[in-house]
């Protein structure tokens, strides 16, 4: 796919060409038009097709804001291959600031769909026509669900050499292991030719600064990887992103209100105390206890508690003492200083 001729919708893009498409999707029942807004860089050198997405579920937000800092940087100058960059892939879901497409299905779960389908259905298979399928490698930009936030990670098939060199590259603490069969973008990707990694950080219907930040590192991180910008001349800083052997869920084990003691990135142990669960008269129900020791990757914002809510997603590692550092020190190299990110 590399070269000379890319076209999207029917519209042809040479080297060295920049152009902004908006993709027609199904209209609105108001009688109004709905696009996908599509940014497309090429630069005058041949190279690989990237393609990057954000709000395939619609209040997931930090994604559009890496790609607008990222498409609006200095490395756009200097880029060989293509950027795909689509911002707001479910423009429906970003409109009523939900999830899912008005007919509520989830469109990470509607892949590859056809023409003929679902509304979920249709705008997978346009997406996945016009762009998943014009690309050689791909990054799908996610945050937690609602009320829930993550620890800046990514997922993928790490079984693919591919995309395990991409999930290094981009250079945040956490890697998961992830090859489901689930209707995602990501499985239905490799099945067109373009390998992609997920990157998950930060909540829903928030912009995360540090989850921003370290998104555009990454997504740079990734194109150098890829051959699409110069290797960085600074000296890498961060040590290797660690594998996570397993991952589990720690649940409510009553209903109530939650007083959190642990953040996200924490070292926790086996039999440490998480949470305390109180009554609206203060007194403590129950206490949420971590059973298998990790890293804390993901964990409920909201105080309050239903039983069997998941409440801390935990990261278990052969060596999580490392993990922890590395979240500290991407901590202290992201935010060290307040000025717009990514720095001249
Ligand atoms: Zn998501």
């Amino acid at each position: 796919m590399s070269n000379d001729i890319l076209s999207i919708d029917g519209i042809d893009i040479s080297l060295g060409e920049t152009i902004k498409i908006e993709l027609p999707i199904i209209k609105l029942y108001t009688d109004t038009n709905m696009s996908m807004p599509i940014y497309i860089r090429r630069g005058k050198r041949p190279g690989p097709t990237l393609f990057v997405s954000a709000a395939i579920h619609g209040d997931e937000l930090n994604g559009i804001e890496i790609i607008s800092r990222l498409i609006n940087s200095k490395y756009m100058d200097k880029i060989r291959g293509t950027l795909i960059a689509v911002p707001v892939v479910n423009g429906y879901g970003v409109l009523s600031q939900s999830r899912y497409l008005p007919d509520r299905r989830d469109l990470n779960r509607s892949f590859p769909g056809s023409k003929r389908g679902s509304l979920a259905g249709r705008v997978a298979d346009r997406f996945l026509t016009e762009v998943v399928s014009k690309a050689d490698y791909g990054i799908d930009l996610h945050t937690g669900s609602l009320h829930r936030s993550n620890l800046p990670q990514i997922r993928g098939n790490l079984d693919d050499q591919d995309i395990l060199g991409m999930a290094k590259a981009f250079g945040v603490p956490v890697i998961l292991n992830s090859n489901s069969r689930d209707g995602s973008l990501r499985e239905c990707a490799n099945d067109v030719g373009a390998k992609v990694i997920l990157y998950e950080a930060g909540e829903a219907l928030r912009f995360d600064e540090l989850s921003i930040r370290a998104g555009v590192k990454g997504i740079i991180g990734v194109m150098r990887h890829l051959g699409m910008l110069s290797k960085s001349r600074r000296k890498k800083s961060l040590p290797e992103p660690r594998i996570a052997r397993s991952s589990s869920w720690i649940r409510a084990t009553d209903s109530g209100f939650t007083t959190h003691l642990k953040a996200l990135g924490d070292l926790v142990e086996n039999n440490e105390l998480l949470a305390q669960i109180k009554d609206p008269y203060g007194e403590v129900l129950d206490e949420v206890v971590c059973k298998k020791g990790g890293i804390i990757i993901g964990k409920q914002n909201i105080p309050l508690v239903q039983e069997g809510d998941a409440m801390y997603h935990i990261a278990h590692f052969s060596s999580p003492d490392e993990v922890a550092e590395y979240v500290e020190s991407m901590q202290d190299e992201l935010m060290e200083n307040d000025q717009a990110f990514p720095l001249d």
